[in-house]
């Protein structure tokens, strides 16, 4: 049965750059969106001062030769131009891929080699890798580009280092005057046209594009902006709200909020360029934050840590926890440090890169406490039983989730075969999104409250970060003395981390230490085999040769146990 949300959403058939800033010229009001929470009072963007960059930064690419539907990856931590630059690529006409700042070449090189990146921006942190993966790829050093937090003055002076002058960003940047005078790429039909590909495994495979549209990103942050009750530049007062980002901006969690819901309420965004839990508390503290989304690793670092109990951290009136599931003791645990003297304002939603942001979240005025709230303006979702594929009926009983939304994504990136597995068309049209993820709700009806379960799909979440079971068996097949392999999730330390089952070849002999080591110089820090490796005489498979990855989910979660 499906269940509907309680709230529509219109959506408006535009481009994001238009839902957020009106028009290329027109008059703005004087807020500060994007603001550096290291330097408050120096460095930040109003809405008028983001736009005008943005579309030097657009007029820039385009002369850098980027055609409308190019793609512009981006491989850098935050900063306070991260979301000016998003908004340059779009009024470019281009598309958004973010990349994680710590991957190494190879897995840098996929994104570049699967998305068919034109141009790259990249920190300094990760030059060096980028030369090494634009080289893999054949991208010309013209195409690559140093990417930091200048913010260039109104002269456009750029002030770095001769090593990487000529390949410093702000030579994307145009003059005021032809900044000015750019009229931005607006979409035939935003509903159609991709602004971003986020990548994300999805239920099974390698990681793959997500193509997020014009539509799908309005849709996402006006049904988040009604959930919160607050629209497009209403008349709420903006100086009583504000928003601390410290999640990576590459990743759809971090856009929905961040990049659009909040500058479209209104709530002044201060991004911090490095995370520090220390640091984060000090300046909810200082800056008195109101709202704060965080994976649930974060929130049990603030619940430990000593600055918590010391500093006055009573501004904050919303945590949103998400990304991964949140353990029931550690949300009232948090709750407790967090809200002393307040009912539960800390809460967790739902969210999916395939699905923009979040699917599932809070009324504020809901009296319900746990879970993961109810499905967002304008979603349906129904439960799918695993077994039988019937839908299920009953309150209490679990089924797969599977959800139809404004902010489903296009599909996967020139990747047919894998779209047609994710989503499915029912007889009226209606098109739905297989989560993977295993749901019950308390009812049948408009407001349920859905939990999550498990996770029936073959994704390992290491601190909110997503690690692909494939990508890390593709790796280790790589290896001469390896004839099987399998990857699977393991919870040490309420911290899921990946365990790798491997086959020897006869004759062959290394340590587990060994291949922990051989992976660790070939992925980023997130995805390396933590939770340790043991060797097998065979993989489990079906007879037809399908991994059975539960029965290697139970057996390490047996020796966990154990251990
Ligand atoms: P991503 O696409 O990286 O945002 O990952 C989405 C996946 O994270 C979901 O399909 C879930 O498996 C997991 N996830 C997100 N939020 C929650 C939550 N509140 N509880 C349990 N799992 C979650």
């Amino acid at each position: 049965m499906v269940i509907e949300s309680r709230f529509s959403v219109t959506v408006p058939n535009c481009s994001v750059q238009q839902w957020l800033f009106g028009s290329p010229s027109g008059h703005l009001p004087d807020r500060k969106v994007w603001i550096d929470a290291d330097h408050p009072a120096t460095r930040f963007f109003t809405l008028a001062s983001a736009r005008a960059l943005a579309k030097r930064i657009a007029v820039g690419l385009r002369d850098a030769g980027l055609q409308p539907g190019d793609r512009v990856l981006v491989c850098a931590g935050n900063n306070v131009v991260f979301p000016v630059l998003m908004f340059g690529i779009w009024m470019a006409g281009g598309i958004f891929t973010g990349a994680n700042p710590a991957y190494t070449a190879r897995e840098l090189a996929y994104q570049l080699k699967d998305s068919g990146a034109k141009i790259m921006l990249t920190s300094e942190k990760s030059w060096e890798t980028a030369l090494r993966a634009s080289a893999d790829v054949g991208m010309a050093l013209d195409d690559l580009y140093f990417f930091d937090d200048t913010i260039p003055d109104v002269d456009h002076n750029i002030n770095t280092q001769s090593r990487t002058e000529h390949c410093h960003w702000t030579r994307l940047v145009a003059c005021p005057v032809k900044g000015d005078a750019f009229s931005w790429h607006e979409p035939e039909d935003a509903a159609s046209e991709t602004c971003c590909l986020n990548y994300s495994s999805g239920t099974t495979g390698l990681p793959k594009g997500v193509e997020i549209t014009h539509y799908n990103h309005i849709a996402n942050a006006r049904a988040s902006m009604s959930m919160a009750k607050h629209d497009l530049q209403n008349d709420h007062n903006p100086s009583r709200s504000s928003a601390l980002c410290i999640l990576p901006l590459y990743h759809a969690f971090c856009q929905g909020y961040y990049v659009t819901s909040f500058p479209g309420q209104g709530v002044p965004v201060y991004i911090m360029s490095s995370f520090d839990l220390g640091r984060m508390l000090h300046h909810i503290a200082t800056l008195r934050i109101t709202k704060i989304f965080v994976v649930p690793a974060i929130l049990m670092g603030m619940t430990r840590h000593p600055l918590t109990r010391k500093l006055d951290l009573s501004s904050l009136e919303m945590v949103g926890s998400g990304g991964a599931p949140l353990a029931r003791g550690t949300q009232k645990g948090a709750n407790a440090v967090l809200f002393p003297h307040r009912d539960a304002s800390l809460k967790q939603g739902f969210g999916m890169t395939e699905l923009t942001c979040t699917a599932l979240a809070w009324d504020p005025d809901s009296s319900e406490k746990e879970g993961v709230g109810e499905l967002m303006p304008g979603c349906r979702a129904k439960l799918i039983d695993m077994d039988s594929g019937v839908e299920v009926l009953e309150a209490g009983v679990p089924g797969e989730l599977y959800v139809s939304a404004p902010t489903m994504m296009k599909g996967y990136w020139r990747n047919g075969e894998a779209t047609a597995q994710a989503i499915s068309t029912d007889n009226r049209g209606a098109r739905w999104l297989k989560t993977g993820d295993i749901a019950i709700v308390n009812k049948y009806a408009p407001g349920a409250i859905f939990h999550i379960v498990d996770r029936a799909k073959d994704l390992i979440k290491v601190k909110g970060f997503q690690v692909s079971p494939a990508e890390l068996e593709a790796l280790l097949l790589e290896r001469a003395d390896v004839t099987d392999a399998a990857v699977v999730g393991v919870a040490v330390d309420g911290e899921e981390l990946p365990k790798a089952y491997v086959v020897l070849a006869q004759g062959c002999k290394t340590s587990g230490p060994d291949i922990e080591a051989w992976v660790a110089e070939r992925v980023a820090p997130y995805k390396r085999l933590k939770g340790g490796v043991v060797f097998l005489a065979d993989i489990p498979r079906n007879p037809s040769g399908k991994l059975l990855r539960r029965v290697l989910a139970e057996r390490a979660k047996e020796e966990a146990a154990r251990d």
